[in-house]
């Protein structure tokens, strides 16, 4: 056996710590770029009063939706203008990566398009990014943990990840109090997102000891607070249990890769604008029986077999359960939790040759435990329709 694991320098966890940024703010950097979110909930407000009252001077880049491109071309302006030399990001998934890719580009000549997978040069970056540290307000992407930003091109009407090691944050602070204001719809599909970001590396190629452990940790915990953190949206401790289940989900899928949900999402995110938590959750009940259909005809002795069944047993805390159990609660909780099919994002059809070929291409899609066929791939998209 043999593995490589990398994860952020730091990773600072529980609730209340986020007041400690000042203090670790200070040790890394004179200046700096200060990515949120257009809304600002009062608890990210408090965070950035404290800032403000240390002699740390900040630039305020917030941003609002998925990051796109052409924002992180803007924010690197903006940090050169004002000299940052270090970049800290308060937000969902959108805000971290935002700010992530920020303090790559930053250090880097050229606009961030030079740099992308798939439809950018490609270009490796010479100088490591600034020092980055990401504070999340969402229990779902995992982001802070990540050593890749998801970014959308409105031109190719695609998500793609600027990613490099050096991009893992200097210090991950996650503080589950600063979730507590997250919206009904957003709590469900960013925990649908958790989810299935310990589901996939669980069962994927690539998966470690190391990374078992972290998606084992995270389906217990999912299975026992998910449905409850959107039900009892003040309850600190599922809000605990999702904010912890995110990191965990973080620090797997950035060492044992995804599968065909996160194979789909980029794609479905670029070309409709829906929500990365929500399309994931639509995506998952299909995709683990198709994956358990092609693997039981084509691949017995696959070992994915039996970890989707192990998985059942942790999520569902019953050690006679099997995938199909799985999949039964994962679309009753997509049920009670209000997550729309795709059809409600304008997904049709007439649209799934363009997007099972642009999905075939996706890193995401090489971590599934299986190859499925352009066929297998439409059926998915048929049935989270
Ligand atoms: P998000 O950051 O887009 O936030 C969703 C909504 O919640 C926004 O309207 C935001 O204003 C609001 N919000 C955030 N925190 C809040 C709070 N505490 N209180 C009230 N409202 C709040 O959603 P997300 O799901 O966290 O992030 C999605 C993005 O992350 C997508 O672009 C996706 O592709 C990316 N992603 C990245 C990785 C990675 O490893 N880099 C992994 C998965 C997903």
């Amino acid at each position: 056996m043999s593995f490589d694991f990398a994860t952020a320098a730091r990773i600072i966890f529980g609730d209340g710590s986020a007041r400690q940024l000042p203090q670790l703010a200070r040790e890394l950097g004179s200046h700096a770029l200060l990515v949120t979110d257009s809304f600002q909930p009062p608890s990210v407000g408090e965070l950035i009063d404290a800032l403000g009252e240390t002699d740390l001077p900040f630039t305020r880049f917030p941003v609002s939706g998925e990051p796109s491109v052409e924002v992180i071309d803007q924010a690197k302006e903006a940090a050169l203008r004002a000299g940052c030399d270090m970049v800290i990001s308060i937000g969902g998934g959108s805000v971290i990566d935002s700010g992530k890719a920020s303090a790559a580009l930053i250090p880097n000549e050229g606009a961030v398009i030079d740099y992308l997978e798939i439809i950018g040069a490609g270009r490796k970056l010479d100088a490591a990014p600034l020092p980055f540290i990401a504070l999340p307000t969402t229990a779902g992407t995992g982001a802070e943990v990540t050593k890749n930003a998801v970014l959308g091109s409105k031109a190719q009407r695609v998500k793609v990840s600027l990613r490099d090691n050096r991009m893992l944050a200097d210090i991950a602070l996650v503080d589950p109090a600063l979730t507590h204001s997250v919206p009904p719809s957003v709590t469900a599909s960013t925990g649908m997102d958790a989810l299935t970001q310990v589901l996939e590396p669980y069962v994927t190629r690539m998966a470690t000891p190391l990374t078992d452990g972290f998606c084992s940790e995270g389906l217990r915990r999912a299975g026992r607070s998910l449905r409850r953190v959107y039900e009892e949206p003040a309850n600190a401790a599922a809000r605990h249990d999702m904010a912890l289940t995110s990191l965990l989900g973080g620090l797997a899928l950035a060492n044992a890769k995804l599968g065909a949900v996160h194979g789909f999402a980029g794609v479905l995110g670029g070309m409709y604008g829906a929500p990365h938590g929500a399309i994931c959750a639509a995506l998952l009940p299909p995709v683990i029986e198709a994956n358990i259909k092609a693997l039981t005809e084509r691949q017995q002795d696959n070992p994915a077999l039996r970890r989707y069944d192990q998985a059942a047993q942790i999520l569902l805390d019953e050690g006679s359960a099997d995938a199909s159990d799985a999949i039964d609660w994962i679309s009753e909780t997509s049920r009670l939790l209000g997550i729309p099919g795709l059809g409600n994002y304008g997904v049709k059809a007439e649209d799934f040759a363009e997007i099972v070929s642009k999905s075939a291409a996706a890193s995401s899609m090489k971590g599934n435990p299986i190859e499925l066929t352009a066929e297998e791939l439409t059926a998915i998209l048929r049935a989270a329709l």
